[in-house]
C-alpha cells in the first residue's frame, strides 16, 4: 500500500471542501460531479423502498430488478447483447474496474492504456496487482490510442486492454472503424479488454460506440459502467460491470466476500433511473451542453479559442494559454490557482500528461462564468 497514491482529483476536491467550510467562495473546476438536483424519478423510487422499512442484506451481486434493467439499458443505447446473468452492481465504476481487474490478472501482470488516462488506472491497477503499461498519444491525433500502439507496447507480460471511450480528461470519442481495429488489435495481441464506457450517455457530437456491440469480440470484452454521470447520480454510489458469466460468478464471489454488495436503497434509486433512462439522461445531457457552451463561450473570450471536445464534462487545456502564470509544472499551476484564486482545477500530469489542466464543467453555469473571469484576472497578474 506504500505505493498506492490517493487520488488526485478527490485530493483537490478535498481542499475545496476545506475552503467551503471556511466560508470563502471556490469556484470547483475539479470535480466530474455534475451539480444537478436529482431527477425525481430517482428520488421517488428510492423513498418508496426506503418507507417499506426493508433493510436486510442484498444480493452481493446486485438486486435482480436493477441487473435486468441495466441489461435492457446498455442493449437499447449501447447495441449490446448482454443480459441479467452478465450484469454485477458494483458501489460506482470505480470498484467495477478494480473488481474487474483483480479478477483477470495474475500477479505482476500488464495492463496496458493510453495517457492523458483517468486518474484511478495506475493505482487500481496496482491495488489489483497488476503493473501498468502506459502509451502516449498526442493532441496531434486527438489523444486517440491506435492498434499500432498496442501491438508496439505489448510484451508476454500484457495481459489487459484498459480502454477509455468516451474518454476523461480528454473527451475524445472513438468512432466504430477506430474501436472495431482497436479490438481486432487487442485480440491479435492476446489482450482482454476491459472498456471504461461511463460517458457514453453524454456525448455531444457523433456516435457513442460501445465495444461490447461487436458479437464476434464478446468473450474477451467485459464493460465499465455507472449512474455516477450519465445520471448524476455520484453521491449514490451505483456502477456495473459487463463481463461474461464465467467472469460475473467470479465477480460474484469477489462481491460476497469484500462489500457484500451495495446499499439496497441505492439500487431502487437507480431502478428509478433506469427505468426511465431517456428521460433521466436527457436531463443531465441538456444541462451538461449547456454548461459546455457556457464554458467555452467564455473561455474563448477570456483567453483563446479551443476546440469543443465531442464527449463527455472536461476540457484539457495547454498551460501555455495561460500566459507567465502557465510557465510553471501543472502541480505548480494548479496550486497556485486555488491558493491565490480560489478556482480549482486538476493537474494533467494526474492524468500523466504534464503541461496541461483539466477543468470539469459539470458545476452551475454562473459559477462557470464567475471563475474562469477570477482565473483570468489573477492570471493576467
Ligand atoms: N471511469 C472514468 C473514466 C471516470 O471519469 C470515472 C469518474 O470520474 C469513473 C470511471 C468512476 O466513476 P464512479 O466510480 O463514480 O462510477
Amino acid at each position: 500500500m506504500e505505493k498506492i497514491q490517493p487520488s488526485g482529483t478527490l485530493s483537490v476536491n478535498a481542499k475545496v471542501l476545506q475552503k467551503r467550510q471556511k466560508g470563502e467562495t471556490v469556484y470547483h473546476f475539479a470535480a466530474g460531479d455534475p451539480v444537478l438536483l436529482n431527477h425525481p424519478c430517482i428520488t421517488q423510487s428510492a423513498l418508496k423502498y426506503i418507507q417499506k422499512g426493508e433493510s436486510h442484506y442484498p444480493l452481493s451481486e446486485g438486486i435482480p430488478e436493477l441487473r435486468e434493467l441495466a441489461s435492457q439499458w446498455l442493449n437499447a443505447t449501447c447495441k449490446t447483447n448482454t443480459s441479467k446473468n452478465h450484469v454485477t452492481i458494483t458501489p460506482g465504476g470505480k470498484f467495477a474496474i478494480y473488481a474487474l481487474l483483480y479478477t483477470l490478472l495474475e500477479p505482476d501482470d500488464e495492463v496496458l492504456f493510453a495517457s492523458p488516462y483517468w486518474v484511478s488506472y495506475p493505482d487500481v491497477t496496482k491495488i489489483a496487482g497488476g503493473k501498468p503499461k502506459i502509451v502516449s498519444t498526442t493532441a496531434e491525433s486527438h489523444w486517440k490510442l491506435s492498434p499500432e500502439h498496442i501491438l508496439k507496447a505489448v510484451t508476454k507480460k500484457t495481459k489487459v486492454l484498459l480502454f477509455n471511450n468516451a474518454c476523461n480528461p480528454t473527451g475524445t470519442l472513438y468512432t466504430r472503424q477506430e474501436v472495431k481495429a482497436i479490438l481486432d488489435a487487442a485480440k491479435e495481441a492476446g489482450l482482454f479488454v476491459v472498456s471504461d464506457e461511463v460517458y457514453s450517455g453524454l456525448v455531444h457530437a457523433g456516435e457513442f460506440v460501445s465495444c461490447g456491440s461487436f458479437p464476434e469480440h464478446e468473450s474477451r470484452v467485459s464493460l465499465v459502467q455507472s449512474c455516477s454521470k450519465n445520471f448524476a447520480m455520484a453521491g449514490w454510489r451505483i456502477g456495473f460491470a459487463i463481463a461474461s458469466e464465467e467472469i460475473t460468478k467470479r465477480l460474484k464471489a469477489l462481491m460476497t466476500q469484500t462489500t457484500s454488495g451495495c446499499a439496497t436503497a441505492t439500487q431502487w434509486a437507480a431502478v428509478g433511473a433506469l427505468e426511465h433512462y431517456e428521460e433521466v439522461n436527457g436531463y443531465v445531457k441538456q444541462a451538461m451542453q449547456k454548461r459546455r457552451d457556457c464554458f467555452y463561450d467564455t473561455f474563448d473570450k477570456l483567453f483563446t479559442k479551443l476546440e469543443r471536445p465531442q464527449s463527455g464534462i472536461y476540457a484539457f487545456v495547454p498551460l501555455t494559454l495561460f500566459g507567465k502564470k502557465g510557465e510553471t509544472t501543472s502541480i505548480a499551476f494548479c496550486e497556485r490557482a486555488i491558493d491565490e484564486a480560489n478556482v480549482a482545477i486538476v493537474p494533467g500530469l494526474y492524468f500523466g500528461s504534464e503541461g496541461f489542466v483539466r477543468f470539469a464543467f459539470s458545476d452551475t453555469e454562473e459559477s462557470i462564468a464567475q471563475g474562469l473571469l477570477a482565473l483570468a484576472k489573477w492570471a493576467s497578474h
